[in-house]
């Protein structure tokens, strides 16, 4: 059938929705997307976006580009494809860890498939940006983005292959940085809020990224997989905000090697990180390496405490003296331990700070476990609570209790500082004259994770619901009867007089019986649904079925036209 107006057509349309929950599917988000039809399983945490999976994507992306493009953001589009040299250069080669997705080419060079653009884009303007005269400038791109996660898992919420929207801002001074910050996070707010989010701006520890002024956007979910806690006055943090790692470096002792510098910022991180169990009772023992920084050897099983000191003295590590435990922070016997699944392999990881954040000196280097006090044995849980906020301490804002939430990151706004611009030597002139590194910004926000935590946030039993700017259409028009001279031909004439108005319009023209068009129209979750049949017609009327109350309303028919006349 041709099609005059862009009326989509059920018949036509590839919707291949199922009725039963798919297996391994444990979240709403997840089962509920691929039974409406909208994404397939290619691979682990990898996903074809399906017709109607694909215009939901592109709504969200517009939200997104609108917000980005009023506050003076330039589209782009980069490479996925990055060079090693660059990942060398800021040193992240080494310190990303397996979360990085490497490959060489023929000629055996390096490359990585991009979980981020930093490097690409500082290495890129360092080129072309010369002048204070030509700062600020914000780039941004909505691409497909890596990273080989180490639990892909929730569909689109953790997934290995993604869509990002990631944004980075050159500066030539503080104030200029600032600024761009604060429009960034104003538009994250309108991203949320257009998109239909429930959503907490949350305080946030800048992890692997480096500096030290950062948000994270958490939409509040079951399902998420972030913590947090929450003020009725309006405070909010991550409740692992007060992160226990700045950016452990990770040896394996027995060779004396450096393996990475994972992006991990709890020790229940790194212990996934290092492939042990959650829970599992572990061991580790305190020690100084020769650049004389902290050490932690994390030890497998339970091992006597004589084995453990032989071990640190093979791997070359000293005894912390005194005055070492006071630099670090350290409290006597506040030292403990984590076990590896292989009894052979001694590890090393430097830099913990087990620091609560309200800890003076936390984000100073050489600070350590400061007012924490541990004891000699631990399980990982413990741990994790140590570096935590927790629900019902008091609020440092107004000293109310905390409460707890979950939530899923869908972005992130940070200030890099001059981390990667003076790693990769990218410098610009000042009005002095005089060489200087670039200030930057970065901000990203997970397109088709967003997609995900809205589903998380609105559905029920029947399937999802779509809030109205992101739904892939607008009204469904569902005649009860199709091929007949009576309610099909009106069905037809009234989608086509929505679509002329501007909605984004849907019919069900297929053959099928009421209980499947019903069962579907929810289970995709259109926002509105215009119910044609043969009884209410010959009294001149349609229902008009909102899917988010479930409220249905008879509407007479010329009510209804005068109405969007
Ligand atoms: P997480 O803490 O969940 O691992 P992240 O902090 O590593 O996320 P960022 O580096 O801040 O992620 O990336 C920006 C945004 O990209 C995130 O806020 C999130 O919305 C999205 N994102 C990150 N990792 C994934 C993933 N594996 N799958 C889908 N979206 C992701
Ligand atoms: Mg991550
Ligand atoms: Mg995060
Ligand atoms: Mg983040």
């Amino acid at each position: 059938m041709t099609n005059a107006t862009n009326i989509m057509r059920m018949s036509e349309l590839y919707v291949p929705t199922l009725k039963e929950d798919p297996a391994d599917a444990e979240i709403a988000s997840h089962r509920l997307l691929l039974r409406a039809g909208m994404i397939r399983k290619t691979a682990s945490g990898v996903y074809t976006f399906l017709p109607l999976g694909k215009r939901v994507l592109a709504k969200v992306e517009n939200i997104v580009r609108e917000e980005m493009d009023a506050i003076g953001a330039q589209e782009i589009m980069m490479p996925a494809l990055q060079p090693a040299e660059l990942w060398y250069e800021s040193g992240r080669w080494n310190d990303y860890g397996p979360e990085l997705m490497r490959l060489a080419d023929r000629h055996g060079h390096e490359f990585c498939l991009g979980p981020t653009h930093e490097e690409l884009l500082t290495a890129t303007m360092r080129n072309e940006l010369r002048s204070y005269k030509e700062l600020p400038l914000a780039l941004y791109q909505i691409q497909v983005k890596f990273r080989d996660e180490i639990r892909p898992r929730f569909g689109l919420l953790r997934s290995r292959e993604f869509i990002m929207k990631d944004a980075y801002s050159f500066h030539a001074d503080q104030e200029s940085l600032q600024k761009t910050y604060d429009d960034m996070s104003a538009a994250y707010e309108r991203i949320c809020k257009r998109m239909g989010l429930d959503f907490r701006p949350v305080e946030a520890d800048s992890g692997q990224i480096g500096g030290s002024v950062t948000c994270e956007y958490m939409a509040l979910a079951e399902a998420g997989e972030a913590e947090l806690v929450h003020c009725a006055c309006g405070y909010a943090a991550n409740a692992e905000a007060g992160d226990c790692l700045a950016r452990p470096t990770v040896y394996d002792v027995s060779k004396m090697e450096k393996i990475a510098t994972p992006d991990v910022h709890t020790i229940a991180e790194l212990a996934a990180f290092l492939d042990i169990p959650e829970s599992s009772t572990v061991k580790a023992l305190s020690g100084k390496n020769a650049e004389g920084q902290l050490v932690v050897m994390f030890v497998p099983g339970d091992h006597d405490l004589n084995e453990l000191k032989a071990a640190r003295a093979a791997g070359g590590f000293e005894l912390l003296t005194d005055e070492d435990m006071e630099a670090f922070g350290l409290h006597k016997g506040s030292m403990g331990p984590v076990g590896l699944p292989q009894e052979a392999r001694v590890i090393a990881a430097r830099s913990l700070q087990a620091v609560p954040k309200w800890v003076v000196g936390a984000n100073e280097e050489g600070f350590h476990y400061v007012g924490a006090r541990l004891g000699e044995d631990f399980d990982v849980d413990e741990w994790a609570d140590l570096c935590t906020v927790q629900p019902g301490d008091s609020c440092p804002e107004c000293g109310l209790p905390l409460e707890g939430a979950r939530g899923i990151e869908v972005s992130q706004v940070f200030q890099l500082g001059d981390k990667y611009s003076r790693a990769m030597g990218a410098t610009f002139m000042d009005e002095d004259g005089e060489e200087r590194p670039f200030l930057m910004g970065c901000y990203g926000v997970g397109i088709s994770r967003s997609m995900a935590a809205i589903v998380e946030q609105h559905n029920d039993e029947n399937g999802i619901s779509w809030p109205l700017p992101v739904a892939p259409a607008h009204v469904c028009v569902v005649p009860l009867v199709v091929g007949d001279d009576f309610v099909h031909p009106a069905a037809e004439k009234l989608a086509a007089e929505l679509s002329k108005l501007g909605l984004e319009v849907v019919i069900d023209d297929r053959k099928e019986r009421a209980g499947v068009k019903f069962a579907d129209a929810d289970l995709i979750g259109w926002p509105l649904q215009v119910i044609v049949g043969k009884r209410s017609l010959s009294e001149g009327k349609v229902e008009i079925k909102r899917r988010s109350t479930g409220a249905r309303r008879d509407i007479d028919l010329v009510a209804l036209r005068d109405g969007l006349a």
